[in-house]
């Protein structure tokens, strides 16, 4: 018998007759014998509906509220699902966040897990029961519902999972599985079989929304194995886990990017010491999320600074900036819209040099103008145009052979 926690994702939930199929999963995994928890996302795009009734509302909706509308959607599901279940002779329970004992940071909209009281959870698994409870959504201390931001069922089962000492957790969803890049806008992505937690890691962060990245993170800290796979195609996920021994020859296992991307430069800035430390403490007090950072000296007495934010802080990021003009003594500001950062990832990369200047490479043979550039050391990204994303995407599919298949799973 094993300890399994299972989510499915909205659109794996999205109807009644959804749920009854995800309902007929359950039942044969609990026919096997496993003791079973399940983690469900809100109904399809349920929680986008209920984001634009807020809207609606208000242009500015209180955080304290806004987690409150949103944590009911999962709610809805849960109960259905349990259900469903209970017309199978399925005995199974549903909780809530709080039921569940999840707790979480004091914080709205985007609340850490800060610890899970399992003993509720410990006592229906039990009595026999499936435990069913709802992503994405904790309790704080002072007994304020959180969520745990968009995505965060993933988090919530991963977590749950490690708290429950679970021998793993499958996230179901309406891919197959994880793809070397985006198998919408590449043709020839494809399903990989297994991938290391932190390439995973550098994929989910970098924008392959496959998986919450805390989610990955969790796993990776407690080492839980997970696989995604889809609730609805009968065929093997893949798994994500710490050492993936096969295809060492694959320096670049995964593609990822996004759009949304808008470069900032504070040019003219007084070359002095504290010049970084002075501009981004000023924008992190404001809560403005920096990624890529680039410093050019102008000349003796001055240097530039990039750096790229996503566009909907564009606005907040400027009016910040003059505000504080007279302290950070920069001569003007310039900003380029309408970006995109394409990054190629893979754990081989560390001793194998020469990955970046491929990547420059072929970019430069296909006219791709790079903007910015930063690096780890399992993962080169590059800030391009956004009309450009998509062709940039496919020549590094293309150059670092990833439509090929896997050596022999080892
Ligand atoms: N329902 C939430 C969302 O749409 C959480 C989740 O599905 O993971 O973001
Ligand atoms: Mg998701």
């Amino acid at each position: 018998m094993a300890r399994i926690v299972q989510k499915y994702g909205g659109t794996s939930v999205g109807s009644a007759q959804r749920i009854e199929h995800v309902a007929a999963r359950i039942e044969k995994a609990v026919a096997h014998g496993n003791e079973l928890v399940v983690v469900v996302s809100a109904m399809g795009k349920s929680t986008d509906v209920l984001v634009d009734l807020a809207k609606q509302m208000t242009e500015s909706p209180s955080k304290r509220e806004m987690d409150m509308l949103l944590s009911t959607g999962e709610q809805v599901t849960i109960s259905l699902l349990a259900m469903a279940l209970h017309k199978r002779g399925i005995e199974a329970i549903s909780f809530t966040g709080w039921q569940a004992g999840i707790k979480t940071e004091e914080s709205h909209g985007n609340a850490r897990i800060s610890d899970i009281q399992t003993d509720r959870m410990e006592a229906e698994l039990g009595n026999g029961k499936v435990v069913i409870v709802a992503g994405f959504q904790g309790v704080t201390q002072s007994g304020e519902i959180t969520t745990l931001g968009r995505g965060g069922s993933d988090t919530t089962a991963v977590a749950l999972a490690a708290a429950l000492k679970a021998s793993r957790c499958e996230i179901y969803t309406d891919v197959t599985g994880v793809f070397t890049t985006d198998p919408r806008f590449v043709k020839q992505a494809r399903k990989l079989h297994s991938i290391s937690y932190d390439e995973m890691l550098e994929m989910a962060n970098l924008g392959a929304g496959v998986l919450h990245p805390r989610a990955v993170e969790f796993a990776k800290n407690y080492e839980i194995p997970l696989m995604v796979a889809s609730s609805m195609v009968d065929e093997p996920g893949t798994m994500i886990e710490e050492e993936v021994t096969m295809e060492q020859n694959l320096v670049v296992r995964g593609i990822a990017f996004e759009n949304d991307v808008t470069k900032i430069t504070v040019a003219g800035l007084p070359n002095k010491i504290d010049a970084l430390s002075t501009l981004f403490s000023t924008l992190s007090k404001n809560q403005i999320n920096v990624d890529i950072i680039i410093q050019n000296q102008s000349d003796d007495k001055h240097v530039d600074i990039s750096f790229s934010i996503t566009q909907s802080s564009l606005k907040e990021t400027i009016a910040i900036l003059e505000e504080a003009k007279s302290e950070l003594e920069f001569s003007s500001i310039h900003y380029e819209e309408d970006l995109a950062k394409v990054s190629i990832i893979g754990s081989g990369m560390v001793s194998n040099p020469g990955v970046a200047a491929n990547m420059f490479n072929v970019l430069a043979e296909n006219d791709i103008f790079i903007k910015m550039v930063s690096t780890s050391e399992i993962k080169v990204s590059v800030v391009v145009k956004e009309e450009d994303m998509v062709l940039a995407v496919e020549m590094l599919h293309q150059a670092f052979q990833l439509a090929e298949e896997e050596a022999a799973v080892v």
